[in-house]
């Protein structure tokens, strides 16, 4: 709702812009034309005693034409991302080596089991044809998306994100690398297992896979800008690589893949393969979430 209302009320200001433009051409004549003695010469007589010299106005015809109306701009109004956009839930899945389980330093983690529909018809065409897949995702984490993968995009650009947790609690946000924590490079939205994760906006999905070490099952979509969203820990995925996705289609299930520690979606935004944070660009945040954002904004 508030960004449709916002988007509104931008077309409703730029409406009351051109109606100004179009009914009162050049405001400072009508501001002149309200004084009667405007065009009338006067007799100034200055300060220091001394009578001066007749002061006309600028005459009409010598001033300045009003500049043309701007074109009218009635900006678009974005499709309703309220409501998440259903896809089929998959019945044929790629085979999985199960757990997949291994140690890093003292934690044991579980990429796996791999929950990823198998790809088929002209999405899995188009896949091959861009060389999408776990190299296309491997990519992205030091650049941005391909040319190519960008102009295969059916979609619109935004510079919001859709928040891709119906109900879902912002755990943490991006943090630096220190002493011997690691960087965190994206945020930590909490849900029960099985909540959707939606996309954030309009794009391709490169990835969809969980042979990228410790993110579990992940997807990985390109956006028109050739910024690149992530939504890790899966618990599965509904898409495969070569599928156009909308704004707020359900991408997966949350789940605990990979390095996490509870369910979560674990949301990353790369612009030229940097993780950059997505927070202040989120819309739809649930209120609780947006506490918690407020505090990690303010330092907490
Ligand atoms: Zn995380």
């Amino acid at each position: 709702m508030v960004r449709r209302d916002a988007t509104r009320g931008l077309a409703a200001l730029g409406l009351c812009c051109v109606a100004v433009a179009l009914f009162s051409p050049g405001l400072p004549a009508d501001a002149q034309d309200a004084d009667p003695d405007a065009d009338v010469d006067e007799w100034v007589e200055f300060e220091d005693g001394h009578t001066g010299e007749h002061v006309r106005a600028p005459a009409r015809d010598q001033r300045p034409p009003a500049p043309p109306a701007e074109p009218e701009v009635v900006e678009e109004v974005p499709p309703d991302d309220s409501q998440p956009i259903a896809t089929p839930v998959p019945t044929d899945w790629l085979p999985n080596d199960g757990s997949q389980c291994r140690r890093r330093r003292r934690h044991r983690f579980c990429d796996g089991p791999l929950r990823v529909p198998r790809p088929h018809g002209d999405a899995a065409a188009l896949a091959d044809r861009l060389n999408l897949g776990t190299r296309a995702g491997q990519y992205v984490l030091e650049h941005a998306a391909r040319p190519e993968w960008v102009a295969a995009i059916q979609g619109r650009p935004s510079t919001t994100l859709r928040w891709p947790v119906d109900g879902g609690n912002l755990w943490r946000g991006l943090q630096p690398r220190r002493g011997r924590r690691h960087e965190h490079t994206g945020v930590d939205i909490g849900a029960r297992a099985g909540t959707k994760a939606l996309a954030a906006n309009d794009g391709l999905v490169i990835y969809a896979h969980n042979d990228i070490t410790g993110y579990g099952n992940m997807v990985t979509v390109a956006h028109v800008d050739g910024s690149v969203t992530m939504y890790a820990h899966l618990q599965a995925a509904y898409v495969f690589p070569g599928m156009q996705v909308r704004r707020a289609q359900v991408l997966g299930e949350i789940g605990e893949t990979g390095i996490a520690h509870g369910t979560h979606l674990h949301f990353e935004w790369r612009i030229d393969g940097v993780p950059s944070n997505p927070l202040p660009r989120f819309t739809r945040v649930p209120a609780r979430a947006e506490r918690r954002l407020r505090q990690l904004e303010s330092g907490g």
